[in-house]
C-alpha cells in the first residue's frame, strides 16, 4: 500500500483554513536565552494558541476538510490531552460532535477542559488497553470520522503552521529545535523549514525515557516501545506514525532527548525569565538549547517551537518548586 505524504501546499491551504481562526502566535525572544547560549533565539510561543496548545492548528484543519456528510457523523479521536480538547474546541466551532478515548490517569485540567468544550469523553487505561484498537472498533459501529492526534495528513498540514508562520516573521534560520511525541508537530515544522529555510537543520526533541523516534531514526523504520514515564505527558507516544516517520527520516538532521530534571530547568526558566507559562512536554525543544544537548555556534539563529502551555495548577507549582 503507497502512502501520500502531505507537502508543504498542504501547510498553505492549512494556513488558509487557519486564517482568523487560529491565533498567529508571539515570536519572543530573550536576552537570557541569547546569552547562556550564545545564539540569537526566536520562541515561537504556541502556549499562547487558542486552547492552549499547536494542537489546536491541525484539529481545526482536519475537522474543516470534512465533507458535510462525515461532519453530520461526528469526529473519533484518542489523547493524552492536548489533541482532545483541540479536536472539542475545533468540533465546537465547526459545529461537528465529538467524542475523546483518553487514558485514565490524563492530567485532571486536560479533562475537565475537554468535557467543557462539549465533548464526550470515554476512558481507557494506558498500561493494559490498546487505544488504537479502541478507537478502531468504535469508529466501526458509529461511523464516526477518525481523526488521530499525529499521523494523519491534515493534522500535519496544520501543525507545521507554527514553522510556517515563525519563518515568515523571523527569516531564516540555521536550527529549528521542535517538540516530539508522535511527529505531527516535527514533520509539519520540517515541512515548512525545508520551502521557507533550506539550510535550516531541524531537531526533534523528546523525553529520553521515550526515545521512539531517535531509535526509529536511527533504525530506518518505525520502533515501538513500551508505555514510557516522563513529566512530559503530551510526549508519551509509543510510535511514530507512518506519515510522520515518513517525512522526518527524509527532512529532519536528528532527534535529541532532554531528561525530566533538564525539563524542569527549563520550565523555570520560561516562568522567571519570561513570564511563560510552559508545561512539560513544551520545554523539549527548549530544553535541548539552554541545558547545552544541542551546541550551536556563537550567533547562530536558532528558532525554537514552544508547543503548549497546559498544566494542572497544582502540579505546576510542585514542579517549580522542585528545581
Ligand atoms: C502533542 C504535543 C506534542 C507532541 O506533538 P506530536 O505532533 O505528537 O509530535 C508536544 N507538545 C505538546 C504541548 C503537545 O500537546
Amino acid at each position: 500500500m503507497s502512502i501520500v505524504l502531505p507537502t508543504y501546499e498542504d501547510v498553505i491551504r492549512a494556513s488558509e483554513t487557519l486564517k482568523g481562526v487560529a491565533h498567529r502566535t508571539p515570536v519572543m525572544t530573550s536576552a537570557t536565552a541569547d546569552r547562556m547560549t550564545g545564539a540569537r533565539v526566536f520562541f515561537k510561543c504556541d502556549n499562547l494558541q487558542r486552547m492552549g496548545a499547536f494542537k489546536f492548528r491541525g484539529a481545526y484543519n482536519a475537522i474543516a476538510n470534512l465533507t458535510p456528510e462525515q461532519r453530520r457523523a461526528g469526529v473519533l479521536t484518542f489523547s493524552s490531552g492536548n489533541h482532545a480538547q483541540a479536536i472539542a474546541l475545533a468540533g465546537k466551532l465547526l459545529g461537528v460532535a465529538t467524542t475523546i478515548i483518553m487514558p485514565q490517569d490524563a492530567p485532571a485540567a486536560k479533562k475537565a477542559a475537554t468535557q467543557e468544550y462539549g465533548a464526550t469523553v470515554v476512558n481507557y487505561d494506558r498500561y493494559k488497553e490498546n487505544r488504537d484498537d479502541i478507537a478502531r472498533e468504535m469508529q466501526k459501529k458509529t461511523g464516526m470520522s477518525l481523526i488521530p492526534p499525529y499521523d494523519h495528513l491534515h493534522v500535519i498540514a496544520g501543525q507545521g503552521t507554527a514553522a510556517k508562520e515563525l519563518l515568515e516573521d523571523v527569516g531564516e534560520l540555521d536550527y529549528l529545535l521542535v517538540c516530539l511525541g508522535g511527529g505531527g508537530l516535527l514533520a509539519g515544522s520540517a515541512l515548512s523549514a525545508q520551502a521557507l529555510s533550506p539550510k535550516c537543520k531541524v531537531y526533534g526533541v523528546e523525553p529520553e525515557a521515550g526515545n521512539d523516534g531517535q531509535q526509529s531514526l536511527r533504525k530506518g523504520e518505525v520502533v515501538h516501545i513500551d508505555p514510557p514515564r516522563s513529566i512530559a505527558d503530551g510526549a508519551l507516544t509509543l510510535y511514530l506514525g507512518q506519515l510522520t516517520f515518513g517525512v522526518i527520516k527524509q527532512r529532519v538532521t536528528d532527534i535529541l532527548t532532554v531528561t525530566d530534571p533538564q525539563l524542569l530547568s527549563t520550565m523555570r526558566f520560561f516562568a522567571e525569565r519570561m513570564k511563560l507559562v510552559v508545561e512539560p512536554t513544551g520545554c523539549l525543544g527548549a530544553a535541548a538549547l539552554l541545558q547545552g544537548v544541542l551546541p550551536v555556534e556563537q550567533g547562530a539563529r536558532v528558532g525554537v517551537i514552544i508547543s503548549g502551555g497546559n498544566v494542572d495548577l497544582q502540579a505546576y507549582a510542585g514542579f517549580l518548586t522542585q528545581v
